[in-house]
This record gives structure tokens, C-alpha cells and sequence, in this order.
């Protein structure tokens, strides 16, 4: 008989999910507290604009071709992606740039511009980030995370030593091109784990390297379109996606979950229940007290979180022939004390940030001859306690400022529409917990056997998918542990009465 399972959430996590136990032929309802699906990929529309609100980089396209798969279905027939190379345009504190492509010959060239030797010390680096990638991608990323005592098994030991995990992120690409560029350079990924390079482990240089390797991608119709097309071939196949429905609390008997209550207050029972919401959000409103194991209160004040983003989403009546992504790494990057490690409160004076052009690459976005722009800059979390309603306002105009930085000249002339998003808005709008919105921290103690588990310890037939979980953050993370968990969700329902 079909097991009927309900999902809490259609973010990322949830979608994905979903349409993997689809394939398997289970049953599946999702129930999404917002008007559209998503999560923090939902998007936004105001008026003939169209604006992605959260993820614009999209690595390792054969993730998604491998989840439409799954469900017996090709991702080509619901999406398109397009390659972006050069990829990402960074500009550095001391007026230069990088145009990172995965065209090595091109690469180099630039390299050599910066010091005759990098050239050399790149080859170097892809031999160890390839080794790297062997031996970590597939068991550690993967992969359900591993219990603490068998975290690191003998066989493997030899490789996974050889790439000196206990180094930091900035240890090692300092140890590999002793130029502060490019270290940052590639180390920008670690935002979007919320993470300062001298904070995060080295193993986060995965991420460049498979940019490198895997290139760097756009789904046309921009990340929205890819809610919309994990949405569309879910309601295909049978499953049902409940929007406005947000669900109040689980319900528990014996130790295992049996539905949930919605805020109508009415109940709904399944064989399981998958939650999508983000962990530390969703444990402190959904379960009750008595079921949340070690995750009380007092276990998530302990813990550290992702800094938050401050977001402008402008409308322009015209383009600028700018890339799609570029990054400016200002002085502050470099510092390594407070506030600029851990965010921890706004920097009004040169902070980093990201710029999203879409439009040359996919029109779709604005009407002729208009574009959108997607501005982010690394904030600090609710828990900081910045007073948004003040600041807002100011810290807009002072960005604004700050764009000619990246090539937008005289931009302000331009804006016909344009929102905002703080830490706040990603808390009350977004159920992210503090705002965090790259979660809990990926510090050593908060991963892999510390990270809090995909299938639920504390409660028989719960399971969690997203950011949040094992493996982490991001995307390409999160669709590994949809992967796991829709494993999961199998065994414990095959031959359950
Ligand atoms: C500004 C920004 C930029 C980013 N850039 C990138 C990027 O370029 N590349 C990348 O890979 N990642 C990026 N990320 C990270 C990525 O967006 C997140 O990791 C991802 O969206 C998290 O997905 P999720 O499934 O865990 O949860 P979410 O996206 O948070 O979705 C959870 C869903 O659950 C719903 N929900 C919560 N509680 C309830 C309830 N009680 N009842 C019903 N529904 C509920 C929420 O409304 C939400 O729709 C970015 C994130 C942000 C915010």
C-alpha cells in the first residue's frame, strides 16, 4: 500500500523531497505557510519586475538532473540552465580584479598578471582539491554524517590526512598562493555558509573547485523558475502542494509523528512527517517541549549562527553591460576581529558585497530595455540587535553609494521600483530563525556528527531536510541530504504496517 507522507515547508529541502518519494511512489502533501513556493527562493514580483530574493549561484547542474531523474523524469523538459563563464567578476580592496572561468588557460593568464608563480600554484591546487574531492565529496558530503567515533575511518585516513583538514580555509589557500587576493578570491564561498575564511574549515575549498571543474550555472527564468518547475512536475505526478497552510504544530503518539495541525486547527495524519522549515525555527514552534531531545532553548542560545543579508532588489529603466555576478572584496574583508569575523554588527563604512545582473543573461526578469539588479551584503543576525526600522532607510542609500564600486554608475537616476529585505524581514517573512540565513554555522562543532541529524533521534518517523541539517547550507548541500532523507523516509516505511 502507498505510505502517505507530509512535508512540511516547499523550500528547497521540501520540493526536493517530495518529488524524490514521489518517484519511489509514496504520497506526498506539502504544507507552505507563504503564497508561493520555494523557501528563500520564492522570489518576488513588483509590478513588470521580476527578482530572485535568495540563491543566484547554481553549482553542479547534474544534482538536478539527477533529482528530475529520480522521479523518472528529465530536468530539460521543465528548466534550462545556462553556463556563466568568466563566472563571477570579484574586485579587490586595491583596485584590481579576477575573472574566475573555468577556462584554465584564461585563468592563468590572469594569474600571472597578479605574480608570475600563481599560474604554477593553481595546477597545484586542483591536484590536492581533486584529491580532496575523492576523498571527501562522496563520504562526507553525501552521505548520512557518519556517528563521531566512526567519523574518520581507518582506510580513509591516509587521504583525508593528506589534505590537513584541521587547517582553516585561509590556511589553506594561504599555504597554496600566499597572495591575500586570491585567497579571498576563493574563499568567498564561505559566505555562503555565513562564514569568515579564518573561521571555516579548509574542506570548504570544495567549493571553488567544483565551480572550476563544474562551472557555475543559471536556470532561465531564474531560481523562482526552479521552484516553480520542482513545484510543477510534483503536482504532476500526483503530489499536492497546500499554499497559505501553515502548519502549527506536529502531532505526537508514542514517541512517533503522526501528522500535523494546522493553524485552522485541523489535523491531518501520515505514515511520516518531513520537516522543511528551518531546524531551529521549526523544533521551537512545531515539537513540543517534551519531544525536543537536547534542542531546547538553551541548546540553540549556545549555538552560533550565519551572519543575515541586507538585500536590495531594484527595478531599472535601464541595463548596465555589467556581468551577472560580481563580488567587491573590500579592505574589511581582510580584518580579522570583531565585527568582521562573525558579523556581528553593521558595517557602515566599507563592507563587502555582491552584485546580480540578470538580465543580459535572461530577459525574462524585466520588460524590454529595463533590468533587474539583486544587491547583498552580509549583516548581522536578529540576535545582534540592529534597529532595522532606523537603519533601513540609511543603510539603502549608503549602498546605493557604494555601487560604482562594481561599474554601476549614476544607478539612483534609474531605480523605478525597488524592496528591501533585512535580517528582520528574513525572520518574520522567511521563518528563518534569528535571520540567519545561511543557518547554524558551519564550525567544526557544528557539522557533520554535531550537526543536527537528518532522520530524527528524539521522535520515530520525523525527519529534517534543509539547510539546517547535515550536510549544510546552500543548494548543492541541501539536495544531498534531500537525497538521504528521501532514503530514510524509505527504509523506515518499507513493510511499516
Ligand atoms: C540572500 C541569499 C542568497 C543565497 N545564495 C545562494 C546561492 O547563490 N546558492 C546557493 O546554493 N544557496 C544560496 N543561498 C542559500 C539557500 O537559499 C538556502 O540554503 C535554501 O533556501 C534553504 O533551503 P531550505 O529548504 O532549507 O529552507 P527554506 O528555503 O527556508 O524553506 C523552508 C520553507 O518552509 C516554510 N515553513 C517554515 N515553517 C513552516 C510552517 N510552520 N508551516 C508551513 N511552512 C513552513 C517556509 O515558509 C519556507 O518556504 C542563499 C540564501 C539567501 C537568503
Amino acid at each position: 500500500m502507498r505510505k502517505k507522507v507530509i512535508v512540511v515547508g516547499a523550500g528547497p529541502g521540501g520540493l526536493a523531497i517530495a518529488l524524490r518519494l514521489l518517484g519511489q511512489g509514496h504520497q506526498v502533501e506539502i504544507f507552505e505557510a507563504a503564497d508561493r513556493a520555494g523557501g528563500r527562493m520564492r522570489g518576488l514580483v513588483q509590478g513588470h519586475y521580476h527578482f530572485d530574493t535568495g540563491p543566484t549561484i547554481l553549482q553542479m547542474p547534474q544534482l538536478y538532473d539527477d533529482l528530475f531523474a529520480s522521479a523518472g523524469l528529465q530536468r530539460q523538459d521543465y528548466l534550462q540552465f545556462t553556463r556563466l563563464d568568466p563566472y563571477t567578476r570579484l574586485k579587490f580592496w586595491d583596485g584590481t580584479q579576477l575573472d574566475l572561468t573555468t577556462d584554465r588557460k584564461q585563468l592563468k593568464q590572469q594569474l600571472a598578471q597578479f605574480r608570475p608563480d600563481l599560474p604554477q600554484a593553481l595546477d597545484r591546487w586542483l591536484t590536492e582539491a581533486e584529491r580532496m574531492n575523492q576523498a571527501g565529496y562522496e563520504p562526507y558530503l553525501s552521505q548520512p554524517a557518519r556517528s563521531l567515533l566512526g567519523y574518520a575511518r581507518l582506510d580513509e585516513l591516509a587521504a583525508v590526512l593528506s589534505f590537513r583538514p584541521w587547517e582553516t580555509l585561509y590556511q589553506h589557500f594561504w599555504r597554496n598562493f600566499q597572495d591575500d587576493r586570491l585567497v579571498y578570491a576563493l574563499s568567498y564561498p564561505a559566505k555562503y555558509l555565513g562564514m569568515h575564511p579564518t573561521r571555516s574549515a579548509s574542506v570548504f575549498s570544495l567549493i571553488p573547485y567544483l565551480e572550476m571543474v563544474h562551472g557555475v550555472w543559471h536556470p532561465q527564468g531564474g531560481f523562482r523558475a526552479l521552484a516553480q518547475a520542482l513545484a510543477q512536475a510534483i503536482q504532476e505526478l500526483g503530489g499536492k502542494i497546500h499554499l497559505r497552510c501553515p502548519v502549527q504544530e506536529l502531532t505526537i503518539q508514542q514517541g512517533r509523528a503522526t501528522g500535523i495541525r494546522l493553524g485552522s486547527g485541523e489535523r491531518l495524519c501520515a505514515d511520516a512527517v518531513v520537516v522543511n522549515g528551518d531546524f531551529a525555527q521549526a523544533m521551537q514552534s512545531l515539537i513540543p517541549p517534551a519531544h525536543r531531545g537536547k534542542y531546547t532553548r538553551a541548546y540553540f542560545a549556545n549555538r552560533q549562527f550565519s551572519c543575515s543579508t541586507f538585500m536590495l532588489y531594484l527595478g531599472l529603466d535601464r541595463c548596465y553591460d555589467l556581468p551577472h555576478h560580481q563580488i567587491y572584496l573590500s579592505e574589511h574583508v581582510r580584518r580579522r576581529h570583531r565585527p568582521y569575523v562573525d558579523d556581528s554588527a553593521l558595517d557602515p563604512i566599507d563592507p563587502p558585497f555582491y552584485v546580480c545582473n540578470p538580465t543580459p543573461t535572461d530577459g525574462s526578469n524585466a520588460p524590454p530595455g529595463h533590468s533587474t539588479l539583486y544587491v547583498l551584503v552580509p549583516i548581522p543576525h536578529t540576535g545582534y540587535g540592529v534597529n532595522w526600522p532606523d537603519h533601513q532607510q540609511s543603510y539603502r542609500d549608503f549602498i546605493l553609494d557604494r555601487l560604482p564600486e562594481l561599474g554601476f554608475l549614476n544607478l539612483a537616476d534609474h531605480i523605478t521600483t525597488e524592496a528591501c529585505h533585512t535580517a528582520q524581514t528574513w525572520q518574520e517573512d522567511y521563518s528563518v530563525y534569528l535571520g540567519a540565513v545561511f543557518n547554524l554555522s558551519h564550525t567544526w562543532l557544528q557539522m557533520g556528527p554535531f550537526r543536527p541529524p537528518i532522520r530524527s533521534r528524539q521522535l520515530d518517523r520525523l525527519y529534517w531536510v534543509g539547510g539546517a541539517v547535515h550536510p549544510g547550507s546552500g543548494l548543492m548541500t541541501i539536495l544531498e541530504s534531500s537525497k538521504n532523507a528521501a532514503k530514510f523516509v524509505s527504509q523506515d516505511l518499507r513493510g511499516a504496517a
